[in-house]
């Protein structure tokens, strides 16, 4: 087998995918290659004409980022469960004759959580997001799963509304993002771009928020690779990490649909290390 695996977004620069795919089909002897199909938001014919590779077997396994992860579902013929509840897909394969479009940013958020923060968490199990954009949508349903008590901190309030609309099953409060007040989360995930490069000063909170004690911080953002919110939450002898784990793992779970072997994290973490 010669694994043909890529990516749909726009634009596609910066993107770290092919280097830890790549890494991945070396370190279990696979043979294949990891494209970047860059689309533009207009080329609908682009995007089903990538699809139909897909389906034909000459491309065995897609990737989706910004901005078609919500456009691609119409072109699907089923969506996972985790999928159609966060309403986005960012990795896309076949199964039984139908193609399928999966979501892996859920469950790779909630591995690599479990994985740097040793699990277990101070009561109350509360988490406050930061962000109310695509991602935020994965980190929620993650973690409303998981039984977390979730508040979503947003500049839009209406934005945030939306989500909450969205995961009617589940309990979920809405603060607005300007009158923020920390006191007793116990994980602070950062969903917003805020500090990522160029604008590694920037960070979502005020460098002098004081947190509670054993707050444990997470950034998706994981360019650069320690963020100003990081940083200053390690200042404070807090526990934090940057979203590379996240990436790594989301990458690690499709890996494993496309190929049936099991993904070698360490392999594919040192090749953007
Ligand atoms: P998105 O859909 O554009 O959502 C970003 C959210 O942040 C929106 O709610 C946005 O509000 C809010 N926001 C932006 N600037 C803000 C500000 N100055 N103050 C308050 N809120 C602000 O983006 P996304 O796809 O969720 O990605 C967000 C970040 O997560 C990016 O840095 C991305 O690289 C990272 N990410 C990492 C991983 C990983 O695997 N580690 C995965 C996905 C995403 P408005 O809509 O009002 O602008």
């Amino acid at each position: 087998m010669n694994y043909q695996l890529g990516l749909i977004g726009f634009p596609l620069g910066h993107s770290l995918s092919p280097s830890i795919h790549t890494a991945a089909l070396k370190a279990r002897g696979l043979q294949g290659d990891y494209s970047l199909f860059p689309i533009s938001p207009e080329d609908k014919q682009g995007l089903k004409d990538l699809l139909t590779r897909v389906r034909a077997g000459e491309i065995h396994g897609l990737n989706v980022t910004i901005p078609h992860k919500q456009n691609v579902i119409g072109l699907m013929d089923e969506l996972t469960p985790t999928a159609k509840s966060i309403g986005a897909v960012n990795t896309i394969y076949m199964r039984d004759n139908k193609l399928i479009g999966d979501n892996t940013d859920a469950p790779g958020f909630l591995a690599d959580l479990k994985k740097v923060s040793n699990s277990s968490f101070i009561i109350p199990h509360s988490a406050l997001v930061l962000g109310a954009g695509g991602s935020a949508r994965a980190v929620v349903y993650a973690l409303c799963n998981d039984g977390w008590n979730v508040t979503i901190a947003a500049r839009r309030i209406e934005q945030a509304q939306q989500l909450v609309d969205s995961f009617a099953n589940y309990q979920l409060q809405v603060v607005d993002f300007s009158s923020l007040i920390i006191h007793h989360s116990s994980l602070i995930v950062n969903t917003t771009p805020i500090g990522m490069t160029p604008n590694i000063e920037a960070s979502p909170l005020p460098e002098m928020t004081t947190f509670a004690e054993n707050t444990f911080i997470y950034d998706l953002v994981y360019n650069p690779r320690e963020t100003k919110l990081v940083k200053d939450a390690r200042a404070q002898g807090l526990s934090a990490t940057t979203g590379l784990g996240m990436l790594i793992e989301q990458a690690a779970l499709a890996f494993e649909k496309w190929t049936g072997s099991n993904a070698d994290r360490a392999a594919m973490q040192k090749a953007v290390a």
